[in-house]
């Protein structure tokens, strides 16, 4: 008889591992003979230093199948219990557009692109946040809005620092937050407010004007869901020369007076309701406006509209010099990933709906609030609010019976404590359903029919809007579905994401975003989900986040995860208060030095001066390493006020330095605290942990090491993990306690569990590998970086290796020399693989004149060869540009990218090379060309003549 497979080996075939990993069996063994290695083992003791190899399992157990993973996660998904939620406080039920769930927030080409750094292959998405910085515009009546910040609360945290900058009253240290403002929104504001050495009064509004103020925060509705006109604080508060900061939401704004009109400087809110799921907190696109004067103290990014080199217009993200990434402990912010992909939804439901359809959503969400208002109030309920839009503060005589009532009705009330309780409705409110919240609260019926055009709206007069809105035509063009698939599609098609060819972003960490990660998001157990519910309603997220928390534990070495953080930079604000709570909890709060590498990320002395430490910039060698002696030096020199040492493992010079454990020991031997920035965790996950080399505290960035994809720019999770004298002092909240050490602690995001939603995608990624699956992938990440270097190598200097001459994960391709020899730019090289239908590696981070690029384990070794191809067809090029064969200033790196003009323009037959070099210089490109949709943006331009709106259609014409 033939030899037969057992059963077990049978169902392993289904497994995930292989899908996952890139190259084959047969593949990996050609890519070690080629560096060679014997095998992964051999491989990863030649790059990973002995004394940091993790001893243990990880205990996650063994990997998954795709199907019963989704049946595990089901599992939790069916210990959520979907109410009918009113809670309202910034989060709202909605209808996602089903032409927006399945072509924007299902597909891949939207979900898995990268932040648009390569603007010439990213027009599409920039178009659609171009048109949310649009609609911001508009609603709000400001000159400038943003791209998206990370959510409402942090979006206010930004308005009073942005407000501090710019505000002309510069002896007053104080902000006031009006108390009608949320109460996660105060929360985090405050947590920001104490870091920068800001004081915060609460107060009633009114009382803003009698204190002296660099500025205020109100809300508009406010809390209880009032109304107010705000002008004449606002009058009286600039006439002191303070900053008006208003809260907003984008829904009531349709119907709303814009609050600039009302004297508002900033407006910040968020855009959740605009058809994007509650998703039990996030993620969701918080927008921001501000007035022209303040542009260039904008947090965040903001698209602008350029020229390309045939005088088209062309969008790319403007006056990058404010971001972090360049002015470091001197940003604006430390705002990175932010929220692109849910910025998209909601510009495309602006697009969808357009400005009647809008209107109409609106008018009905009032008109139902108000008609709620009268039956209240004709059954003797005690409003709270006498003006509204959406949302009625009501008092009643016994609590606990109308909280048993709406139990009943599997309804959620907003609970304000006593007798006191709220309702906001929404787009998804019917008749049908107001009829019966409304007989939970009064126990009587409502005739909906015989008050509808009775009664009385909400809004004074003088707060209705009157200009018209959303009047450009991209808001007004695609109405049908078959117009608005079409939009979609063709944005989608001007962008280069993972469904077309490998993205290979050192430090950003491209992988895989599997189909069966990303299904669970959608499921309305996990979309429908009010942050506020009552928690026993929402134990199967409790279970999830748990066990997603556990597991992170174990792959990190630490003792506790804090899940807040809603992105990398986040973590690593929410790190440093730990450490500084720790240090002020030993009396030591004059510690306040972070030392920071010359290589570090931009994001971390920008976090750094958010929470007010002081930066002190650590060497590295020439090998790309700290500089151990100036490490000593520097944290002898300041031992007394050590805070903490901010390193990225393995380092961002994309080598494991052998002198980790002891740039750990000097750090805790001068009392400071270790923060290990966790973006390189790719490198580490199953083979060493953080916590284990001796860190106090990492971020992770779940939107790179775990799977969550970039959606073009966010979202993303950043929680951090730390070790256990540092746990009582990690983000607590103001609305939601579950029961933590922690729970009193100032908040750093607007929800509990940040971008809450998001975190089955990461669930699912560990669960489906397992500890094998986690291991191998690193070290096939490993693998592909060394083929790579080696690879490239040979045509490119590689900048630093570690021990055995090896890498890490990602490698470094030195083009100065070649710039210097023949004039092509690292910008030349990026915009030319373009034309070979790939996205640029990282340029010029960590170092100048560079590439990163990181393959990751996903990419199959013909994708990796296709990459190969590509650098080593370039450098040929910039050869014969070298040898004068092409001039300097006309030739296929210089020209790049070519369009589909360029190779319609008679006159290309000037140009000293082909049409076929130009835009199918590979068979690759043959068999499945990308065609960027316009030629290299020109950046000056663009910032000299700062443009961040709509442009008319009339202006793409030739
Ligand atoms: C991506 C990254 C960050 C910031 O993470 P965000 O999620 O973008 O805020 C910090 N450090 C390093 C090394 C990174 O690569």
């Amino acid at each position: 008889m033939r030899e037969q497979q057992t059963l077990s080996q049978l169902f392993n075939g289904d497994e995930f591992l292989p899908r996952h990993i890139g190259p084959s069996a047969d593949q990996r063994q050609a890519m070690l003979n080629e560096i060679g290695a014997d095998n992964l083992e051999h491989l990863t003791a030649q790059i990973v230093p002995e004394s940091i190899r993790l001893d243990r399992d990880l205990g996650i157990g063994a990997p998954q199948r795709e199907v019963d993973a989704l049946a595990a996660i089901k599992r939790f998904a069916n210990q959520n219990q979907v109410f009918t939620s009113y809670i309202g406080m910034g989060y709202y039920n909605t209808h996602v557009p089903h032409v927006i769930q399945r072509n924007v927030l299902e597909n891949p080409g939207w979900y898995t692109a990268y932040t648009p750094y390569q603007p010439e292959i990213a027009q599409g998405r920039l178009e659609a946040i171009l048109n949310f910085q649009q609609l911001t515009m508009d609603l709000t009546g400001l000159d400038l809005a943003s791209a998206s910040l990370l959510d409402e609360g942090t979006a206010a945290a930004e308005a009073m620092a942005l407000a501090k900058r710019v505000s002309k009253n510069k002896k007053s240290n104080l902000f006031f937050i009006a108390d009608s403002v949320f109460p996660q929104t105060i929360d985090v504001v405050a947590t920001r407010a104490k870091h920068l050495g800001l004081e915060v009064l609460v107060g009633s509004a009114a009382d803003a004007v009698n204190h002296d103020v660099f500025g205020v925060l109100l809300q508009y509705p406010d809390n209880t869901g009032a109304v107010n006109n705000f002008a004449d604080i606002a009058a009286e508060i600039k006439a002191k020369k303070g900053i008006v900061c208003v809260a907003s939401d984008l829904l009531a704004l349709v119907t709303l007076k814009a609050p600039a009109e009302l004297g508002a400087d900033v407006v910040l809110g968020s855009a959740q309701r605009f058809g994007v799921p509650m998703g039990y907190g996030g993620p969701h696109a918080a927008f921001f406006a501000t007035r022209d004067a303040y542009k260039r103290s904008m947090p965040g990014r903001i698209i602008g509209v350029s020229k390309d080199t045939r005088g088209k217009p062309a969008l790319r993200m403007a006056m990058q010099t404010r971001e972090q990434h360049i002015r470091r402990e001197k940003a604006n912010s430390n705002i990175c990933t932010a929220q692109v992909l849910l910025a998209n939804m909601a510009s495309f439901y602006a697009v969808y709906h357009g400005p009647q359809g809008l209107k109409r959503i609106a008018d009905r969400v009032h008109r139902l609030t108000s008609i709620l208002a009268h039956g209240l109030k004709a059954e003797g309920v005690n409003l709270v609010n006498s003006s509204w839009f959406d949302t009625l503060t009501f008092e009643v005589s016994d609590a606990d019976a109308l909280q048993a009532r709406a139990q009943a009705a599997r309804i959620n009330l907003r609970h304000d404590g006593d007798n006191c309780f709220g309702v906001s409705l929404d787009e998804t409110t019917t008749i049908e359903a107001l009829k019966t919240l409304f007989a939970v609260i009064t126990e009587s019926q409502l005739d909906v029919e015989g008050l509808d055009g009775v009664a009385a709206a909400g809004i004074s007069d003088e707060l209705l809007r009157s200009d018209e809105i959303l009047k450009h035509e991209v808001f007004n063009a695609y109405h049908s579905e078959t117009e608005m698939l079409r939009y979609i599609r063709r944005l989608e098609g001007k962008d280069l994401a993972l469904n077309h060819s490998m993205i290979s972003l050192g430090s950003c960490t491209m992988k895989l975003n599997a189909t069966a990660e990303m299904m669970p998001i959608t499921w309305p157990e996990f979309a429908n989900m009010h942050p506020f519910c009552p928690q026993e309603q929402a134990q199967g997220y409790r279970n999830l986040v748990d066990n997603l928390a556990e597991w992170l534990v174990s792959i990190t070495g630490y003792d506790a995860m804090c899940m807040q953080p809603n992105s990398g930079a986040q973590g690593e604000y929410a790190g440093l208060l730990a450490i500084k709570g720790y240090h002020e909890s030993r009396g030591e709060s004059h510690r306040d030095i972070c030392l920071i590498p010359q290589s570090a990320h931009g994001t971390n002395p920008a976090s750094a001066q958010l929470a007010s430490l002081k930066v002190v910039v650590v060497a590295c060698d020439n090998d790309g390493n700290v500089d151990m002696d100036d490490l000593k030096a520097k944290a002898a020199e300041h031992a007394e006020r050590l805070s903490c040492i901010m390193i990225t493992y393995p380092s961002t010079h994309g080598v494991y330095e052998e002198t980790v454990r002891e740039i750990c020991d000097v750090v805790h031997e001068h009392g400071g605290q270790v923060y290990m920035d966790g973006a390189n965790m790719n490198a580490q996950v199953g083979i060493t942990a953080p916590g284990f080399i001796g860190s106090d505290v990492s971020h992770l960035n779940l939107h790179k090491t775990f799977a969550i994809p970039h959606g073009g720019g966010g979202p993303g999770m950043g929680p951090i993990g730390v070790k256990a004298h540092l746990a009582p002092f990690v983000a607590g909240h103001a609305v939601v306690k579950p029961g933590f050490e922690c729970d009193n602690n100032g908040a750093v995001s607007a929800a509990q569990y940040g971008s809450a939603s998001i975190l089955p995608i990461s669930w699912m990624y560990i669960a489906m590998l397992g500890d094998r699956g986690l291991a191998e992938s690193t070290q096939v990440a490993m693998l592909s970086g060394n083929y790579l270097a080696k690879k490239l190598g040979e045509h490119y200097p590689v900048l630093y290796t570690g021990r055995n001459d090896r890498v890490a994960h990602e490698c470094i391709i030195d083009l100065r020399p070649l710039k210097e020899a023949s004039g092509v730019t690292e910008m030349d090289v990026a915009k030319r693989l373009m034309d070979y239908g790939f996205h640029a590696p990282t340029m010029s981070f960590p170092v100048a004149g560079t590439l990163m690029v990181e393959p990751t384990e996903s990419e199959s070794k013909v994708e990796l060869d296709r990459f190969i191809e590509a650098m080593v067809n370039i450098r040929g090029e910039i050869d014969k540009v070298q040898r004068g064969e092409w001039p300097a200033d006309n030739n296929p790196l210089c020209n790049a990218p070519h369009t589909q003009a360029d190779i319609m323009d008679g006159s290309f037959d000037e140009r000293p090379y082909s049409r076929e070099l130009a835009a199918y210089p590979t068979q690759a490109t043959k068999d499945n060309k990308f065609w960027p949709t316009v030629n290299r943006i020109d950046d000056v331009f663009g910032d000299r003549n700062l443009f961040c709106a709509c442009v008319p259609m009339s202006a793409y014409e030739e």
